[in-house]
């Protein structure tokens, strides 16, 4: 049996600490697992359902302990509440995390365990995949819930979404570009994508077409050595890309990557990535970077294609109607970046403006 405990419970025994009240103050649901049987250790928050159910991917990640879980299961969860908005899907916001190395600790009991946690919520929060879980994972998980998708597609799932995620990013680039330079080709253009997994991964494969000069990193060196081989880019360190000119910077790693200790010395014209949560600090570093005149594309809107993907599941759209409602992602974020500069505010308040407007009405 799953062992669960609400945020109260978790709170009483001293095991959330540090944390900002503001931080988790708007969450309809925070609860924690602990499955000493299967070495599960997770939790789910589900920010906000006013438009549908919680709907979000399960991270496993080698956490340095619960706490950083927490914070990055609760800034997650609202984010994908106004990724459900702003995108005009009829869905709340919700994720998990899994407390783990998803390479070495991951086993398909703990699969289940975690299936047996999403279907106490009795379908108030569905989940999916994110980094460090599979649609294979998705498969297990199904034994124990039908709160789950991204299965995979020969099993009747909408398969991996981050090939659909990596177009709304490729169009989230090209909107603006559109806006920065008047015109959305991207021929020659210098793009750093940081972080070359599933969907870095996917993301160069369209800007190769389109004639980009690539340069890369990854903490996986693996991985950094198949891109050069597969897509002939070059590597960097995380440190080079201040030295360059960048045109186009892509984050396609994990969050926080504009934050306190690089902002100043960010060189580049466009941030347009895939990575959740890029602005460590909302209303402070986003605005850092207006001021700077650095472009900043707002993740929450131009990721949003996977959601599109697993909503798409749910609603059994076919793969031309899914793309298409991806496609949308050009024109937002073109209307985003102009309603930044009719208004005088950072292109994430906008993009949040917008998004809280469905929510209010
Ligand atoms: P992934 O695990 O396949 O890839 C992430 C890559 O980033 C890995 O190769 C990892 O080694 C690398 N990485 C981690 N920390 C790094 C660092 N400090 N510097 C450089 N590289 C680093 O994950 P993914 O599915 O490609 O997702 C990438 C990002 O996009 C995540 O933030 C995820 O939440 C977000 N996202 C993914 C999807 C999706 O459909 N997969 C949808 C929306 C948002």
């Amino acid at each position: 049996m799953i062992k669960i405990s609400t945020f109260n419970e978790a709170l009483s025994r001293n095991e959330v600490q540090f944390l900002d009240k503001k931080s988790y103050a708007g969450h309809e649901e925070i609860l924690f697992c602990n499955d000493p049987k299967t070495k599960l250790k997770a939790i789910i928050a589900v920010h906000n359902t006013k438009l549908g159910p919680g709907l979000g991917g399960c991270r496993m990640w080698n956490y340095k302990n619960q706490n950083e879980a927490i914070i990055d299961v609760l800034r997650l969860s609202r984010g994908m509440t106004y990724k459900a908005a702003i995108t005009g899907l009829d869905l709340g916001g919700g994720k998990a995390v899994i407390i783990g190395d998803s390479k070495t600790e991951k086993t398909a009991e703990m699969m289940e365990s975690f299936g047996e946690f999403v279907e106490s919520l009795a379908g108030k929060y569905i989940t999916a995949e994110d980094v460090g879980m599979s649609p294979n994972d998705m498969e297990i998980i199904s034994r124990k819930t039908k709160h789950v998708v991204g299965r995979p597609k020969e099993m009747g799932g909408s398969g991996d979404p981050s090939i659909v995620t990596a177009y709304g990013v490729y169009m989230g680039i090209k909107g603006a570009a559109k806006f920065r330079w008047g015109k959305d080709q991207l021929e020659n253009k210098k793009i750093f994508v940081q972080g070359v997994g599933k969907v870095g991964g996917y993301l160069i494969e369209y800007l190769k077409k389109e004639g980009c000069e690539i340069i890369i990193n990854d903490i996986d060196d693996e991985k950094m050595m198949n891109a050069v081989k597969k897509y002939g880019v070059k590597i960097i360190s995380s440190d080079q890309m201040f030295n360059q000119n960048i045109d186009i910077y892509a984050p396609c790693a994990l969050g926080a990557t504009l934050n306190d200790a690089n902002i100043e010395k960010l060189n580049c014209e466009i941030i347009a990535g895939a990575a959740n949560n890029q602005l460590a600090k909302e209303g402070v570093h986003d605005i850092t970077l207006k001021k700077k005149g650095i472009l900043y594309a707002p993740d929450f809107l131009i990721n949003a294609g996977g959601l599109i993907n697993v909503y798409s599941e749910l609603k059994n759209w076919n793969q031309e109607k899914t793309l298409k409602k991806t496609e949308n992602i050009y024109d937002t974020t073109i209307s985003i970046l102009s309603r930044s500069n009719a208004e005088d505010i950072s292109t994430h308040k906008a993009a949040l403006s917008i998004a809280k407007e469905r929510l209010i009405n």
